[in-house]
């Protein structure tokens, strides 16, 4: 575990990290100057004016980690990531931000190229580390992972998994569970697999409705989101559940969109366009300059969406994205004064330990309920009344609603599994006393037949119910995962080298710190 940076009466220090991508093609091609340095020894960047002749001198910033040009993905994950990632399987709030003008490598840092191993980004790898842990947990620990998807694009809010992809969603606030977004939906996953194929069809949604894909990503906020609970028998005796959210953001481009020269009506959208990410900014300078009372998370939906990831309850980590080439420098320069201030930002995170909104529990209860009702046979609904009543339900979202249902009044006929045996045999008794008696009487025939298609309606119903009862078990169990299995299928490979790279750094940061100590 990476040594944290722990400010006053026990509050961490916002994470910062930069990186700087290498020259592309274009510049290349057009023989541009690199006008970054980055000491990952020191931990500084260096930034050198294009008018530097004219006697401006070089800035140096230093972070918590920089990256170089060259620098590994999995490196990015295991120094960045991966301290975030292993508080929140232990319960706590993380957050992992990726701020930069657009092009500098937001998505190649949060994303990657999943479909080659190495150039994964941060949120496939976070997959296969978190099933890596659950592979590893005693037996007897039992999880339960979902996730959510969605984007903010001009201050609406669109659920990247939602059925309807016209909807915009409301953000809401509870005094229990806090701020949401309602009627999110959330999915749970039992493996890596299954992540990475809800991320794909998230990113495919992302371009819905875009007309011009590269304007809308460079001013959307993604936010992927993973709650992890996690059940387990504590030396007290009693099973308590700790739930870790964690929230994966890209954000939208850092570049100011000022310059088109915009008035009136035009004007007014490219401000909300950016509203969220000029709010973030507030939101960061009125946490560290030390005077402000009043910090204005409201002011946008996506700072109201992670006001704890700021000053709050979580571990945050922001990567901030540079390019190296001398153009770029206003926006370099910009971006690496905003990532400074961040690094002053102080948060209290606490492990979230048996929380409101904790599912894992409820199905556990569900799943002994159920299994109890499919030993003793079900309660048989005879009665046809309708009436209404109002009923707790939990949504996907974790939020208890009220709703109103029309329901059959029960009469609550039960029936055991013993007396569904008995009427099994009476229905083949009677069917069987109809083939032999040919010579039977018209009405008494009737009669015997009517019984018997009663009978058999009844045991239909019966093994409807409990048909209906062992899916609804089935799909329950199958949500909860248990400790020790393994469910990494093809990130398995993925979490070994993650690991094993995880290693080497640790013995290279030993080496490091002995070559510091002589410096
Ligand atoms: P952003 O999301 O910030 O707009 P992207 O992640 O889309 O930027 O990156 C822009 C381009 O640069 C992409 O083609 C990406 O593959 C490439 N790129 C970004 N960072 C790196 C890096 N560290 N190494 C190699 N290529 C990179
Ligand atoms: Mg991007």
């Amino acid at each position: 575990i990476m040594p944290e940076k722990n400010g006053p009466s026990g509050s961490d220090c916002v994470q910062v990290c930069v990186r700087c991508r290498p020259l592309n093609d274009k510049e290349k091609d057009q023989s541009c100057t690199m006008c970054v340095k980055v000491d990952e020894m020191r931990g500084t960047i260096t930034v050198k004016g294009p008018n530097t002749g004219s006697g401006e001198p070089p800035k140096t910033f230093t972070f918590d980690t920089v990256f170089d040009t060259t620098c590994k993905q999995v490196d990015v994950y295991n120094k960045s990531a991966r301290p975030i990632v292993d508080c929140v399987l232990e319960g706590y709030n993380g957050t992992i931000f990726a701020y930069g003008q657009t092009g500098t490598g937001k998505t190649f840092t949060m994303e990657g190229v999943r479909s080659v191993p190495e150039l994964r980004g941060i949120i496939p790898n976070s997959f296969a580390h978190i099933f890596g842990h659950i592979a590893k947990a005693e037996g007897d620990t039992r999880f339960l992972v979902r996730v959510s998807y969605l984007e903010i694009y001009n201050e609406e809010v669109r659920d990247l998994l939602g059925k309807d992809q016209a909807a915009r969603l409301e953000v809401k606030e509870r005094p229990d569970v806090g701020v949401y977004v309602k009627d999110l939906s959330a999915f749970s996953v039992n493996n890596a697999d299954d992540m990475d194929r809800i991320m794909t069809i998230g990113n495919k949604n992302r371009h819905v409705g875009a007309t011009n894909m590269n304007l809308h990503s460079s001013r959307s906020h993604a936010i992927f989101t993973v709650t992890i609970e996690c059940s387990e028998k504590y030396p007290d005796g009693k099973q308590h559940v700790r739930v870790g959210k964690l929230h994966l953001v890209d954000l939208a481009g850092s570049e100011r969109q000022a310059k088109t020269g915009a008035t009136g009506q035009r004007l007014k959208e490219a401000t909300k366009i950016n509203l969220s990410l000029s709010t973030l900014g507030n939101v960061i300078s009125a946490l560290v300059d030390g005077k402000s009372t009043h910090i204005p998370y409201r002011n946008s939906k996506l700072t109201r969406l992670l006001q704890d990831s700021l000053g709050g309850n979580s571990k945050t980590a922001m990567i901030a994205n540079i390019g190296p080439a001398d153009y770029n420098y206003d926006e370099s320069i910009s971006t690496l004064r905003y990532a400074n201030r961040a690094k002053n930002i102080q948060n209290k995170a606490k492990i979230n330990e048996d929380p409101k909104d904790a599912l894992l529990r409820q199905f556990q209860k569900e799943i002994e309920e159920l299994r109890k009702q499919l030993d003793e046979g079900s309660d048989y609904e005879s009665g046809d009344s309708e009436e209404e009543e109002s009923e707790e339900e939990v949504g996907e979202d974790g939020v208890v609603r009220r709703v109103k249902k029309k329901k059959k009044k029960r009469e609550h006929k039960h029936i055991s599994k013993e007396k569904m045996a008995q009427i099994q045999s009476k229905i083949e008794q009677d069917r069987k006393m109809l083939e032999s008696k040919k010579d039977m009487a018209e009405e008494e025939r009737n009669k015997v037949k009517g019984d018997l298609e009663e009978k058999e309606m009844e045991l239909k119903k019966f093994q409807e119910e409990q048909d209906q009862l062992t899916n609804k078990l089935a799909a329950l169990e199958k949500k909860i995962i248990v400790g020790g299995e393994n469910l990494l299928e093809k990130a398995e490979e993925q979490e070994r080298m993650l690991e094993e790279s995880a290693k080497e750094l640790e013995a290279r940061k030993v080496k490091e710190e002995a070559l510091r100590k002589a410096l």
